[in-house]
Parts: C-alpha cells; sequence; structure tokens
C-alpha cells in the first residue's frame, strides 16, 4: 500500500533531522510503502534557528526596499551547504544559487523567491533518498483565480509517480498555467501533501512533525495534555477554528473527500502512535475529544421590539456587519434578543460606527456591549445523544466562581461553547480538562 509523506521544516531543519527521515522513509514494512515524500524547507530545530522560509521573506523585502542584504543571503546559503557538507551530497549548490541570484533584483517575485526554500531541500532530499525529484511548478497546477486545477493536478502527479517511481515533491508552491509559481499561505506543505496523497490514493497520509499527535489542549495550559488518538475530520475542522493550530486548514479537504485518513506523527519519536484523523472513529472512551478557545471578541446583545419579526431584525443587523466587514461567529439567540459575536479586532476602530448603524433600524430597542468575551469550545463527537454533558459542563464552570457570559451549541452536538471573560480563559479550560478529561 502506498504512504504519502510529508515532512515539516522542523524534521528536515538540518543532516540529524534529515537521517532521521531517511531511516522513517526506508523503514517501510511489507505492506506500507513511503514512496511519495514532501517537505517543507530546512525549519528550525535548535535554538538560534532560523526557518528558511522565514530568511527569504525578510530577503524578499531587503530586495524590495533596496537594503543591503549580504548577510541574510549568506545564512541562507549557509544553512544548505552544511547539510550538503554533512551529507555529502553531490547536488550541485553553486549552480542552484547562481540561477536564483539571475533573479535577485528589486523586481523579484516574491512566491518564486521564498518557493526557493522548498525547492532545494526537495532536491537535496530527493539525492539523499535516492528518489526522483518532481518539481511542484510542473504539477500542482492553479488557474488564474488561485484554485487549484485539480484533474490536472492529480493526473500529472500520477503521471510523474508512475514514470519515475519513487519520488519527493516540494511542498507549499505550484504553478499558474503560465508557470508563473504561486505559493499556498504559509504552513502550506501540508495542503501539498494532501494533494499529493489524493492524487495517489494512498492508503494514509503521515504528516510527520516535532509532536506526538494532536494534543486534547493547549499544552500551555495543561502542561501534561494527553494526546487524542483518534479525530473525525469534523472534529478537527472545529477544534482548529476555534484556534488549534495543528495542520493548515486547507488540509482536509483532498484527502476527506478521497477517504483517506491522516496520521500526525513525529519525526523525532517515530514509535509513538500520534493521532489518526478519519471519517469514523472506534474510539468511544472519551465523550471530549478536544477543547480549544481564542480570546478577545467582543459581543453585541441586540434586543427587538416586542411586536416586531426577529428574522428580519437579525437579517438587518447581520447586513451592517457585512458592510463594515466584520467576521461574525456565533449568534446565540433568545425570544426578544440576540447577541452577534465578533473579534474585537475587528470592531477596534468602529465600534460606535457600527452601533449607530445598527440603532438605525427603528425596530431595534437596544444594544448591549460587552467588549471581554473569551470563548471556549468542547469539542467531541461522543456527546452526541448524550443528555447532560452541557449542563455537567456549565456546573463545573459555574463551581469554580466563572461566570458563564454566553453559551452556544452546534446543531450537530460537536461542539459546546461557552464565553467567559478574558481573564477566565485559562481557568475554563483547566477545569473542564481536569474534570472531564483529567
Ligand atoms: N515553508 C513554508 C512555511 O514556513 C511552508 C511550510 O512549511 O509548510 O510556511
Amino acid at each position: 500500500m502506498l504512504v504519502v509523506a510529508k515532512f515539516g521544516g522542523s524534521s528536515v531543519a538540518n543532516s540529524t533531522q534529515f537521517k532521521k527521515v531517511k531511516e522513517i522513509v526506508l523503514s517501510n514494512d511489507l505492506e506500507n510503502y513511503r514512496n511519495a515524500v514532501v517537505v517543507s524547507a530546512l525549519g528550525k530545530k535548535e535554538k538560534g534557528d532560523s526557518k528558511i522560509t522565514d530568511l527569504l521573506y525578510l530577503l524578499h523585502a531587503h530586495l524590495k526596499y533596496n537594503v543591503p542584504y549580504d548577510n541574510i543571503y549568506e545564512m541562507i546559503k549557509t544553512r544548505f551547504n552544511k547539510v550538503k557538507e554533512d551529507l555529502e551530497l553531490n547536488i550541485d549548490l553553486e549552480k542552484e544559487f547562481a540561477e536564483l541570484e539571475k533573479s535577485l533584483s528589486k523586481d523579484i517575485k516574491e512566491d518564486y523567491l521564498v518557493s526557493r526554500g522548498e525547492y532545494i531541500t526537495s532536491k537535496m532530499m530527493a539525492e539523499y533518498l535516492g528518489y526522483g525529484f518532481v518539481d511542484a511548478a510542473d504539477v500542482i497546477k492553479f488557474n488564474y483565480d488561485g484554485t487549484i486545477n485539480y484533474e490536472l493536478t492529480y493526473d500529472l502527479i500520477e503521471k510523474s509517480y508512475i514514470e519515475q517511481g519513487k519520488i519527493v515533491i516540494p511542498g507549499f508552491y505550484g504553478a499558474y498555467p503560465n508557470g508563473t509559481i504561486k505559493t499556498f499561505s504559509r504552513g502550506g506543505s501540508d495542503i501539498t501533501g494532501a494533494i499529493v496523497a489524493a492524487a495517489l490514493k494512498a492508503s494514509f497520509y503521515e504528516n510527520w512533525t516535532d509532536v506526538s499527535g494532536i494534543l486534547m489542549t493547549d499544552p500551555k495550559i495543561i502542561k501534561d495534555a494527553k494526546t487524542i488518538k483518534e479525530i473525525t475530520y469534523a472534529e478537527l475542522r472545529e477544534l482548529s477554528y476555534m484556534g488549534a493550530s495543528v495542520l493548515h486548514e486547507h488540509t482536509v479537504f483532498p484527502v476527506q473527500r478521497a477517504h483517506i485518513p491522516i496520521k500526525i506523527l513525529n519525526t523525532n519519536r517515530p514509535l509513538d502512535l500520534g493521532t489518526i484523523i478519519t471519517e469514523d472513529c472506534n474510539d468511544f472512551s472519551q465523550i471530549i475529544t478536544g477543547i480549544a478557545g481564542k480570546k478577545l471578541f467582543t459581543s453585541f446583545t441586540i434586543t427587538k421590539k416586542q411586536e416586531v419579526n426577529k428574522l428580519l431584525v437579525i437579517k438587518s443587523a447581520l447586513d451592517v456587519f457585512s458592510r463594515f466587514n466584520i467576521n461574525v461567529e456565533h449568534i446565540p439567540s433568545s425570544i426578544d434578543s440576540f447577541s452577534v459575536v465578533v473579534p474585537s479586532s475587528d470592531v477596534a476602530n468602529n465600534l460606535y460606527d457600527v452601533v449607530t448603524a445598527l440603532k438605525n433600524n427603528p425596530d431595534i430597542q437596544e444594544v448591549h456591549i460587552d467588549d471581554d468575551i473569551a470563548l471556549i469550545a468542547v469539542v467531541g463527537r461522543n456527546m452526541v445523544d448524550k443528555p447532560g454533558i452541557s449542563g455537567r459542563i456549565f456546573g463545573i464552570v459555574g463551581n469554580n466562581n466563572i461566570n458563564i457570559k454566553m453559551i452556544a451549541q452546534g446543531s450537530h452536538e460537536l461542539n459546546i461553547i461557552v464565553g467567559v471573560s478574558n481573564k477566565d480563559f485559562e481557568k475554563t479550560i483547566k477545569v473542564i480538562y481536569d474534570n472531564l478529561i483529567k
């Protein structure tokens, strides 16, 4: 069975990490073949390391503003040269750099420049593994509107795999029809890995990183947070949306559509089980899969006049938020009022203009603002049909003297969201974790 393995920046940060990758890739057992490998650019492993991608963005800024850039460029070259020397690779880096230098000018395209991190790292990895190198520009194809041309992309990836047998593809970028390089947003090598896995109908998409899977909550709040063994794509989406940073948000779609499970694994501890992300999970041992949250929200509680139609008032209020380009996160409601919860940063400069616009609707009686809200989402597929879970959560939070300002529950019962004061954010996560998970 074919496995697509993607290695993140910290997994390829230096020659020691390259060796770990080789050991993992070549440790194919009888059933799994890691024949397609996707890599990020050299990242951070030791204190003081910089990510090559960060340096390339910095290099671009220097070029653009005509600031001397020799130091940064030297740092980039030195990182690559060191890996080459340590691993005794034959790759002609001088030639690669000479090619790049041809376009090192004020007008260099940012996407092209930053993509060189993945490009060179992958060439080195391909040689080191004895795999063929496939340039992402030749197989990951964008349309001019920035969307991916999946049909063509899948076809091209499959063809290069059939031709070359075992391949390394750089993550993070592809090309428009005219060949111009386009990158994904930061962290986008995850997406490349997912696309390659879907194109090759892999049995698994392995995402190798520097943690042994997804934690049930933020380790900055719960030091020894447990690892999630199994999670569904839908739960992961909820957790990521609420702030858990795991995979690039656009990663899941191609593999989910092709029913390919994702494994999150640790390059530094390859025997750890990690986390598996699938459509359906068989693990019923935990009611709660994970807890995530975000601070700094503002809620507008809008009370309408009793006799008027609530839907029309909600519609007119939402029109106001949309006109001001404000992201609406939640709309919990009761008979005569509803709250619109938005990121505080979205209303930092126009709060009173928004209130004035809302109050222009004569059907609105009052607008009350609370600018001190943190949202915490408790996510779990096993909460469905289990009465009393929300009651328990509210009880735990209340018993710990935390004031709940807002409650929202997704209709598919995958998540329960509570809004508390920003200062209670960490404490709320801690008491829910301690009582319902630990
Ligand atoms: N190297 C790119 C970044 O740092 C892409 C990636 O690593 O996924 O964002």
